[in-house]
């Protein structure tokens, strides 16, 4: 019966005194409640432009781009170390690719800077360095998906486009209280934000629904209570606010394993490895490594994928890095070699330099290599 929450879970049965519909349903009314809210209550970022402001579609491109799985307090120093660096994308586009590769590392899914590259390269190219306005051109670009095109035509150009992150999606889905799980939902979330998109400030409505989910809607514990949607929620209506958005079970990230040899020569430099330009960390530079497979390699086949002949000693402990869709567990062989050690491949040489330990902070290193050479090196 609709008296009944429809999601049977830790929240049990529902309150006597619960309304059983919004005062509303949401719409046009929401959306204005929304925009009055968004504009005294927003997040002020490095990025934004005020209510009814028109945005730098470089800036508002970049940040979109560093925001993909990454958090806003993580992204903040980098955007303004971008922006000072390369104040527009003609200024990204003229950079090398090695040098922006160097100042997005840290922020992870080294991808997206090569993508960031590329897009500028190719808004230069062939926009004369005007990003295009719609989303069916931004989607053409590298690195743009659906949700940054949409992002970017809303945001930087105020066309009715609905990007759907997941501030939004948590939103939508508790709105109009939709319960079939994701990811099978996405689409239904998608058509429901959309009918909410305003024709004129789209890029605000946007904005202020990210807001709303970070600040108000939030995954644990929503603020219902000083949301500013709260007559027009369905999921507050009906006790389910924090039952939704329904997820399907996940599935267990698998571990994987190596060894990595960190070689010191006795100048003080560290052998590093250029990894291959496509897949995981593509183009980046490494601590040479086996590969990585499903169980801890043995000691005698390990030493077959060192890059120096010479003695190893392994370093007590592992270094974890957890990946999107694994988990990294590497065993640290570490080595004092002479300035003419001799390598074992010699195909592994053009991809391998020695750089010294005072410029490592300047190479375009990944994270888990960082934990690596920290893990290593502190053994030392
Ligand atoms: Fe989210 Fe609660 Fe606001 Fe509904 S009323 S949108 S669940 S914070």
């Amino acid at each position: 019966s609709p008296a009944q929450p429809e999601i049977r879970g830790r929240m049990g049965a529902p309150q006597k005194n619960q309304k059983q519909l919004p005062l509303r349903p949401a719409g046009a009314e929401t959306v204005e409640a929304l925009l009055l809210w968004y504009g005294s209550e927003r997040r002020h970022l490095p990025w934004r432009y005020g209510p009814r402001k028109k945005a730098d579609p470089y800036r508002v491109w970049l940040s979109e781009i560093m925001l993909q799985q990454t958090t806003v307090k993580a992204v903040i120093p980098y955007f303004q170390k971008f922006v000072a660096r390369w104040p527009t994308v003609a200024a990204l586009a003229s950079a090398q690719l090695e040098e922006v590769l160097q100042q997005w590392a840290g922020l992870g899914y080294y991808s997206r800077a090569r993508n960031l590259k590329a897009c500028a390269d190719a808004v230069v190219r062939d926009f004369g360095g005007v990003f295009p306005r719609t989303e069916k051109q931004l989607l053409e670009l590298p690195g743009i998906g659906p949700y940054t095109a949409a992002a970017i035509a809303a945001i930087a150009f105020g066309e009715k486009a609905t990007p759907v992150d997941g501030n939004i999606e948590r939103v939508v889905s508790r709105l109009f209280a939709v319960q079939q799980a994701l990811p099978a939902s996405k689409p239904e979330i998608r058509r429901l934000a959309a009918t909410l998109t305003p024709t004129r400030r789209a890029g605000d409505f946007a904005q202020a629904m990210m807001d709303l989910g970070a600040e108000i809607c939030a995954p644990k514990n929503p603020s219902c209570l000083v949301c500013p949607l709260q007559q027009d929620c369905a999921a507050n209506a009906r006790g389910l606010a924090e039952l939704l958005p329904v997820k399907a079970p996940k599935m267990a990230r698998p571990s994987r394993y190596g060894v990595a040899f960190l070689v010191q020569r006795d100048d003080g430099a560290v052998l590093l490895r250029q990894r291959p330009e496509a897949g995981l960390l593509g183009g980046m530079l490494e601590v040479p490594s086996t590969h990585w497979g499903d169980a801890p390699p043995p000691k005698k086949e390990a030493l077959r994928a060192a890059p120096v002949t010479t003695s190893w000693m392994p370093v007590p402990g592992t270094v974890v890095h957890v990946f999107t869709h694994f988990r990294l567990e590497l065993v640290v062989y570490r080595a004092l070699v002479p300035v003419d050690a001799s390598f074992t491949l010699w195909a592994e040489q053009e991809r391998c330099r020695w750089v010294q330990r005072r410029d490592l902070h300047a190479q375009a290193l990944p994270s888990v290599m960082k934990k690596v050479i920290a893990h290593g090196m502190n053994a030392a």
